[in-house]
């Protein structure tokens, strides 16, 4: 990894300056989420150098030779290429499979944002994301808890604070399904990229994570830097120059830049928006603005889902003494934009998304969106199966009028068909229970599938997928395909 020391301030010093750097890394693996170490090997040199970096996070000094006085202090990361972990799936590139649903999922939260806020105060960022990306923004989500933790939980798990079955303040969060774990298996690479480590979503009065969670984890740089009496002492809300939000979306791009395998990524951001004041969270504006253009002009965009969103809206303030201050504190934006070509060849997801967008949703129909996306790269890795025979099919009807006997319940009356057929390539063999209501809407709206049974042992065929899925009864392995 190349990079280029140059720095205005050094050159200007009454002194012969020399740089020196050192790695950065996390501490104390599986036992804590608060510990990083800088490397003991210094590397130094003097002027403007190309350097060869392999560490993935370095603390950079310069200082004059003849008193050792600190003239200059920053941090680097660089994105290091790194072994996928989980079952692989083919890079975007070299994928056989047109209809290959493999696609990158992005999370780029900020924190603290409504949604009438970002309208105030990203004017911007909403026009280019309505007309340039056609985003579609999803007006009725509610947060589901106070602050972020709950919210973000619910996002990324699935999960209610009351379904953890731990302590909060002292056990770590290493045990839970978080989705990235998921994508992992199967073979995404992920990034967490996160700042304000004192008050991040799983540290703050709470233990994180023992274990690295994901591939890229930048908590340990931004401790580092959040301790730096350098950075610290100047009480900025920038790293030397740049602004939080830039350095991480900096980031982020060179994660993108560098992906040969589908990527998971999650950034969120709260230097800048989670305690105000609001304007900080237009000063964002401009780099945001500059992210998603370049964004949407890379290979990324056509692979990609980017979810943009926040986790709740403001907290604090005189406005929640008033009506509007409810509406602020539980709806906070939240933007699906898809690849440009999603809509053309699911014109009907796309349909009920932006249905969905105009009614009341929570974060754990977010998740659901996301666990969605990973039972299409789980089905990317099975044969596109097709019909061999019916062996049977009978028709069921419920009583007239829907009444079932011995209760008092009314039903709504319908008629069911239960189907027994056989797939290839593998001859699985299936029992799907189809329910019909009736009526005049089109007829993927009227036929609900209820269940589909897999009816013959299915060993052997779904080893490609590395951990239970319930769509493993389903899966004839592609690598099983001649
Ligand atoms: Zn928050």
């Amino acid at each position: 990894m190349l990079f280029m020391f140059k720095d205005k301030n050094v050159q200007k010093q009454p002194c012969e300056p020399e740089c020196c750097y050192r790695n950065v890394s996390r501490a104390d693996e599986g036992h804590s989420d608060d510990n990083y170490q800088f490397g003991t090997k210094l590397v130094c040199f003097e002027g403007e150098h190309m350097l060869r970096v392999k560490e993935e996070f370095i603390h950079i000094r310069c200082f004059c030779t003849h008193n050792n006085a600190t003239v200059h202090e920053d941090f680097r990361a660089f994105i290091i290429p790194k072994k996928v972990s989980g079952s692989s799936i083919p890079s975007n590139k070299t994928r056989q499979n047109e209809n290959d649903e493999v696609l990158n999922v992005y999370l780029i939260g900020l924190d603290s944002v409504s949604r009438l806020n970002f309208r105030r105060f990203l004017p911007n960022i909403e026009k280019l994301l309505i007309d340039k990306f056609h985003g579609i923004p999803m007006m009725g989500l509610n947060k589901i808890g106070v602050n972020t933790f709950p919210n973000m939980l619910a996002f990324l798990s699935g999960l209610q604070m009351d379904q953890l079955n731990q302590s909060l303040r002292k056990e770590p969060f290493d045990d839970l399904p978080f989705i990235w774990k998921e994508f992992s298996r199967l073979g995404y690479i992920t990034m967490f990229n996160e700042d304000t480590p004192e008050i991040a979503t799983f540290n703050y009065k709470k233990q994180g994570f023992y274990r690295t969670p994901t591939d890229y984890y930048l908590r340990p740089l931004y401790q580092a830097i959040e301790h730096s009496s350098y950075v610290k002492s100047r009480k900025t809300l920038c790293i030397n120059k740049r602004p939080q939000i830039d350095f991480q979306l900096q980031l982020l791009q060179d994660f993108m830049n560098e992906a040969t395998t589908p990527q998971f990524a999650l950034l969120f951001s709260s230097a800048l928006s989670h305690e105000g004041p609001l304007t900080y969270v237009k000063d964002m504006q401009d780099r945001l603005h500059q992210f998603l253009i370049w964004y949407k002009d890379t290979e990324r965009y056509n692979s990609s889902i980017m979810l943009f969103f926040s986790d709740h809206g403001m907290r604090f303030g005189p406005v929640m003494r008033t009506e509007l201050g409810g509406y602020e504190s539980r709806m906070p934006f939240f933007y699906v934009l898809l690849p440009p070509w999603y809509a053309v060849r699911y014109p009907q997801r796309v349909r009920h998304l932006r249905a969905n967008a105009r009614r009341l949703t929570t974060f754990f129909d977010a998740h659901a969106t996301l666990r969605h996306l990973l039972l299409e790269a789980v089905r990317s890795q099975c044969a596109q199966l097709s019909l061999l025979s019916v062996t049977s099919a009978f028709h069921r009807l419920s009583q007239p009028q829907g009444v079932v006997k011995d209760t008092a319940y009314q039903v709504q009356a319908f008629e069911e068909y239960v189907v027994q057929f056989v797939t290839t390539p593998g001859l699985g063999e299936f029992e799907a229970t189809v329910r019909s209501r009736g009526g005049s809407a089109p007829p993927e709206e009227l036929l609900s599938v209820v269940d589909v049974s897999r009816l013959d042992v299915y060993r052997g065929q779904s080893d490609c997928l590395k951990q239970r899925f319930d769509e493993m009864r389903f899966c004839y392995c592609q690598s099983l395909v001649q």
